[in-house]
């Protein structure tokens, strides 16, 4: 690959339009910074909106180029095959670009970027399998049929956490239907979606399906959603940003999925099987420094268990091996911008404030072996209440309240007091009881005896502030592609054009 590791070190990095790479020229480059050293390894492009106009037209123009809009379906998927066989080929310098850039450990980027070469053969097997369907109609001779067309230019913008894994939910069911895409990763993780498009090229996709823009949100990011060629928005990343994209995408009625934060209740009843249910819950909240959309940040335990469950998740979240990323025994990296780290010390300041008591962690890591790296120790506080600002907000750091509850109707009531309705995840050895708060909790995804399990057939998407759109399965080839109906009549008989039939 021209952009593995060595060659990203100490460069400016190129922008990919219309099957080019475009060299960053006199422009404005920001710097991108290494989170377990602090350093700057590498700077982007701060695309202008030129530039963003310049990669949405190659787009359009693809949509309408015939090497892709007159092959079949069964070639498009072949293509698709073919990038999936490429990912396989260079996942581990993928894998180990993601972790210099976002310092999530590379046991995590490794098995997240392996998984990718699957979920793009599950959507290539999709392609020539995306079927409309025949309605009839109260009418003799007339054949009523739907068929899903691309949809045109998606504009994909993606957050620091997970670049290309996040990239690829929206990319791939793009790719099977047939739209053209303009790609800005986060100003913080440009690299892997830039080395990315190097595959792309190599399966053979014809010049301007794929282009990537780089540079910071408020900028070529707003430029190119609220470009008249985009068609759709697919973004991911913070409630707050959602809103705002929400409402500019509003203004030119394009469509958008927003796939946002949340602040995912963690539930754990007296009768469930503690050892799984601490495991699950020091897991779900540490796991990537808790910079996962569905990090389990509020952790509810019944009374009757709390100062014993208290124990055991002390215990469980003090072995967490914090460490180098690329470290094969660490467990949990540093964070991934010096932002957030300034962030997630805020949120500890103010549970401290609110009476929340701190049982572990609340502090940087610093000194050997943690250097000017971004890390922070997992935190948990006792005694905190769900109104509290650090049980509301989402802190995308490791840090979890531990919330006493004494009976079911009181904890689902809490763990839909929030503004968030991403995930949920519960522990019970009662099917009955789980069932009854599958029903009433307001979440896109309910885990039971299980948490942050994920799989490219199980649609994922958020409810109230945590957004709207459904990734992975059949659900996101409806997102990406639009429904046209088709109403022919072949009954030769003339039709009195003056009244709509409504039959
Ligand atoms: P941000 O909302 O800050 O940024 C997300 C992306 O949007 C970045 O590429 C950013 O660019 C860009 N952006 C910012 N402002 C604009 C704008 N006005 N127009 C267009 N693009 C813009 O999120 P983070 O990167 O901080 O990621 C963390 C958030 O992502 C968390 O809230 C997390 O919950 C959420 N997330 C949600 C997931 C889900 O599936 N629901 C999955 C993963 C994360 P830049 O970085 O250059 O500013």
């Amino acid at each position: 690959m021209k952009f593995d590791i060595k060659s990203v070190h100490g460069q400016g990095l190129p922008i990919f339009i219309n099957g080019e790479w475009l060299d960053a020229g006199s422009g404005a480059q920001l710097p991108s910074l290494e989170p377990a050293t602090g350093r700057e390894w590498y700077r982007i492009t701060d695309c202008t909106p030129a530039e963003v106009d310049q990669a949405v037209a190659a787009a359009q123009a693809a949509l309408k180029a015939p090497e892709w809009c007159d092959i079949t379906q069964t070639q498009r998927a072949g293509m698709i095959f073919d990038l999936a066989a490429l990912i396989k080929e260079h996942a581990s310098e993928l894998a180990l670009l993601e972790t210099r850039d976002n310092g999530k450990i590379l046991r995590e980027t490794t098995a997240q970027i392996s998984y990718l070469h699957d979920y793009y053969r599950y959507f290539a097997g999709m392609a020539d399998k995306i079927e409309g369907s025949t309605i009839p109609v109260n009418k003799p001779q007339v054949l009523n049929f739907t068929r899903h067309e691309p949809l045109g230019v998606v504009a994909i913008i993606t957050p620091f956490n997970s670049p290309l894994n996040i990239l690829s939910v929206s990319l791939a069911p793009c790719l099977a239907v047939g739209n053209t895409i303009v790609a800005k990763p986060s100003e913080h993780t440009s690299a892997s979606t830039i080395a990315f498009a190097e595959l792309i090229k190599a399966a053979g996709f014809p010049d301007g399906v794929f282009n990537v823009v780089t540079g910071a949100g408020a900028g070529a990011g707003q430029s190119l959603i609220s470009h008249s060629g985009v068609s759709k928005v697919a973004f991911t990343g913070g409630s707050d940003t959602g809103r705002r994209i929400a409402a500019s995408v509003g203004d030119c009625l394009t469509q958008a999925n927003l796939e946002l934060g949340g602040k995912s209740p963690h539930i754990i009843f007296a009768d469930a099987d503690l050892d799984r249910a601490v495991n699950g819950a020091v897991a779900g909240v540490f796991a990537s420094g808790g910079q996962t959309c569905v990090a389990g940040s509020r952790i509810f335990v019944e009374e009757s268990i709390y100062e014993k469950t208290l124990e055991q998740l002390k215990t469980s979240a003090l072995e967490v091996v914090v460490g180098h990323p690329e470290e094969p025994a660490t467990q949990m990296g540093p964070l991934a911008t010096r932002d957030q780290l300034g962030k997630v010390e805020e949120f500890v300041r103010s549970a401290k404030e609110e009476g929340a008591r701190l049982i572990c962690g609340g502090n940087r890591l610093e000194g050997s072996p943690y250097g000017d790296g971004f890390y922070f120790a997992p935190t948990l506080f006792a005694n905190a209440r769900n109104d509290m600002r650090f049980c509301q907000e989402e802190i995308f750091g490791p840090v979890a309240g531990v919330i006493p509850f004494s009976s079911e109707a009181e904890v689902i009531a809490q763990a839909n007091d929030t503004r968030f309705g991403l995930s949920a995840g519960l522990w019970t050895r009662d099917l009955d009881r789980a069932m009854r708060c599958v029903d009433s909790i307001d979440s896109g995804t309910v885990w039971v005896n299980t948490f942050r399990s994920a799989a490219m057939m199980s649609p994922m998407g958020g409810f109230k502030d945590s957004g709207y759109g459904k990734h992975n399965g059949f659900a996101s080839i409806r997102d990406f592609s639009r429904l046209k109906n088709v109403v022919v009549d072949y009954s030769g008989q003339k039709q009195d054009a003056f009244v709509v039939k409504l039959k």
